[in-house]
């Protein structure tokens, strides 16, 4: 067995005293936390391990170098500490183990979805990474129990329609979790486990699997106490979201309050991105009320763009409007094709869309 030791991370929460040292070197007890760290994978029997790394790595490397050198090390760089989280960091070191040809590594994506995606052609894009990944697919599977001592995920899979046994349930949400919507109403799709490495129990009902490593996406709700507002639908599948008109995003319940972003119902993928579409009709509308007019602007169209990273150095942007319809920025499809993931994507990632973010977004350009 191989360790990953995720440890890129500036720890700005812990500034000042994380602005000389990386948080693994801070001590607790009588050693530092790299060092716990390790001691805890040698107990495992351990021996070798891939090190992710960013920030002030050059002192990580010197402490593992004196303190553990009798640990096989893969020394890895997260050139974007800055910016990415550790999910980021992990599929650096599935990207890193694939180059390797290592095959006794085994990632698994299960959704209770019934696709990856529900826009082409960003859902085939990602389909060919998970088979260069050898990426085991399931869908249809719902997470109902974490056993964390017996690293234990349990499953069930969602019932089908009409007692079939080869189609998933369409059960309103895509494999993205951050989105919400599955934008094909209706349609069912053939299961397939693809690329089928990862062993599963059965348990009673549960299909359980043993892992190393779990990444999850929570479920998605409006603050608690926003959902006690009288702003907030008090039923229905959107129960909970501030009820707002899809394309005016005037309330629905009262007339002179508008909504933009995460916490309302309009049926779209939750990003910035989609706020920024959003927040020029609302300003459009809150004129017109002021002039005594009719909020009347159907300005937004449910765009919204998801940008999935799927390399260290490889990126594609899905941009989408309402029914999962594609809807591409027009000047940046001249130069590139958004739906294909590309080193040029991430450049503009990682430096375009902050600038935009910074200098137009936030100082209210339309764009
Ligand atoms: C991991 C992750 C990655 C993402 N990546 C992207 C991406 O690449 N591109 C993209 O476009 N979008 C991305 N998003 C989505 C994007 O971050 C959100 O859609 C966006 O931030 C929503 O903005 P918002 O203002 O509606 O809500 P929020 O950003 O959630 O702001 C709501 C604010 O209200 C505050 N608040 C809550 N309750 C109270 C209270 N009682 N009193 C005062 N304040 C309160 C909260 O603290 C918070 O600051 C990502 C989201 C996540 C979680």
């Amino acid at each position: 067995m191989i360790g990953i030791v995720l440890i890129a991370g500036v720890s700005r929460r812990l500034y000042p005293i994380t602005k000389e040292i990386p948080k693994c070197l801070l001590e607790i007890g009588d050693m530092t936390i790299l060092d716990h760290q390790f001691n805890a994978l040698r107990t495992c029997g351990i021996t070798e391990v891939v090190v992710v790394m960013g920030y002030r790595r050059e002192q990580i490397i010197d402490a593992i170098k004196t303190g553990h050198s009798d640990m096989k090390v893969h020394y890895l760089i997260n050139h974007q500490f800055f910016s990415t989280n550790t999910a980021y960091s992990l599929l650096l070191a599935a990207d890193y183990f694939n180059r390797q040809g290592r095959k006794d590594i085994h990632v698994g994506f299960a959704t209770p979805g019934t696709v990856i995606f529900g826009t082409q052609p960003f859902r085939d894009e990602l389909k060919r990474y998970l088979h260069k990944y050898d990426i085991s697919q399931r869908y249809g599977y719902k997470l109902v129990k974490i056993d964390g001592e017996k690293k234990e995920a349990h499953y069930v899979r969602l019932p089908l329609p009409d007692g079939r046994t080869d189609y998933i349930q369409n059960d309103e949400r895509n494999a993205a979790g951050c989105i919400g919507y599955v934008w094909e109403e209706g349609q069912q799709y053939v299961v397939k486990e693809e690329n089928n490495h990862i062993d599963e129990l059965r348990k009673g009902t549960h299909f359980v699997f043993k892992y190393d490593m779990l990444h999850l996406a929570p479920p998605q709700s409006a603050p608690d106490w926003f959902q006690k507002t009288k702003l907030a639908n008090q039923e229905g599948v959107d129960k909970g979201w501030m009820g707002v008109d899809a394309h005016t995003l005037q309330s629905r319940y009262y007339q002179n309050v508008f909504g933009v972003g995460d916490v309302t119902d309009a049926p779209t993928a939750r990003t910035g991105a989609a706020i920024r579409k959003q927040a020029p009709t609302i300003v459009e509308n809150l004129l017109k009320i002021m002039d005594g007019n009719a909020a009347d602007y159907e300005g937004y169209d449910g765009y919204s763009s998801c940008p999935l990273v799927v390399a260290h150095n490889r990126m594609l942007l899905a941009e989408f409007k309402y029914d999962g319809v594609r809807s591409s920025d027009p000047l940046l499809s001249k130069f590139l094709d958004t739906g294909k993931a590309s080193y040029a994507m991430w450049i503009m990632k990682r430096y375009g869309l902050p600038f935009l973010y910074w200098n137009a977004m936030l100082k209210g350009y339309k764009f």
